[in-house]
């Protein structure tokens, strides 16, 4: 198999006197599903070998932990179960749910529906709860989903809300609005669960940072949030790069890490790959297995961070 593309960290200034405890490191990803990458997305650009599960399923679990997450948040999984088997070898557990009406499910030879994946260490972490929803627009469930976990640091007893969403994708005015109100239903979700721990929201938004979901995300006056990768001066140019058949080359940031600002401090980030890395056909390649990159950050715990709910 061929190698990945190299990544590297940047570290981000921090005060050591203001946090506590070992940080998390969390993973966020969407690893493009096996059905829709294969027979729908039109990577005209890839060979077809690299878009072979044989290929991938390899490339997927490397690019997963050759840096060692302690929570991993996964979107358009469709093939959850290896994942899972494999995963478990590394001592992690994982929780998947389902798109209600995923479009993996009309393809022929398709594995399942795709869907949302949250894995954690579990000599790290205890679960507390799980929670999952269907995201509502104007009050109608929409075919999008948000899982989220509460986990409790073993050797800390710090507790941590984590979440993950795949919004609506597709281009447009209409669109974009839907987005938004995915997110303020997300925002409602996740706080009425994350009641006052320090809370990470992450997932392929599916919208640049001009839209209007994005700056929902990062104004909400009851879960005050950030995103980790703005902390290098400003969100990536790409957290997806790929070539379609029929809509050429597209080249954007639309997946994120939002994190309770006052209750956590990010330490490092993985850069996005450079270009020249990537190549000229962009991703998926053999050298890269999704169209978009995985996103990691350190997570500190701030001191004095109340946990008593
Ligand atoms: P979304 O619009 O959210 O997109 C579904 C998936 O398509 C996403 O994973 C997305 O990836 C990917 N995608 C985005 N842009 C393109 C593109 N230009 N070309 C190919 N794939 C792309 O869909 P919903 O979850 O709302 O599901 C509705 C879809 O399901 C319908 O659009 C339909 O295609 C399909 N469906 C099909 C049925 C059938 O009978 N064939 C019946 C019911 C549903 P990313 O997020 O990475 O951009
Ligand atoms: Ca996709």
């Amino acid at each position: 198999n061929s190698q990945l593309i190299k990544r590297t960290f940047s570290s981000i200034p921090y005060d050591p006197e203001s946090v506590e405890g070992n940080p998390v490191r969390i993973l966020q990803w969407n690893v493009l599903s096996q059905a829709l990458g294969q027979n729908n997305d039109r990577f005209d650009s890839c060979p077809l070998e690299a878009l072979e599960w044989k290929h991938r399923r390899c490339h997927m679990l490397e690019e997963i932990l050759r840096h060692n997450p302690d929570i991993i948040c996964l979107q358009e999984v469709d093939h959850f179960d290896f994942l899972s088997r494999a995963l478990a070898t590394q001592s992690y557990s994982g929780l998947f749910v389902p798109k209600p009406d995923s479009p993996c499910v009309y393809i022929n030879d398709n594995n399942g529906p795709d869907g949302c994946a949250i894995f954690y260490k579990n000599d790290k972490f205890d679960l507390l709860e799980k929670h999952d929803k269907v995201l509502q627009v104007w009050t109608v469930h929409s075919n999008q989903v948000s899982l989220l976990l509460v986990l409790k640091d073993k050797s800390t007893q710090k507790e941590l809300c984590v979440s993950t969403t795949h919004l609506k994708a597709r281009k447009g005015a209409l669109l974009s609005t839907l987005r938004n109100e995915q997110g303020k239903d997300l925002l409602q979700f996740i706080s009425s669960h994350a009641a006052d721990r320090p809370t990470i929201v992450c997932g392929d938004f599916n919208a640049e940072p001009t839209e209007p979901v994005y700056s929902t995300m990062c104004s909400c006056s009851y879960l005050p949030l950030d995103s980790a990768y703005k902390l290098s001066g400003s969100e990536p140019l790409y957290t997806s790069w790929k070539i379609r058949g029929g809509e050429g080359e597209v080249m954007h940031t639309i997946d994120y890490m939002f994190y309770t600002k006052h209750k956590l401090t990010v330490n490092n980030i993985l850069d996005m790959p450079k270009e020249i890395d990537i190549g000229v056909n962009r991703v998926p390649s053999m050298t890269y297995p999704s169209d978009h990159f995985s996103l990691i950050s350190d997570f500190y715990f701030n001191k004095n961070t109340k946990n008593d709910c």
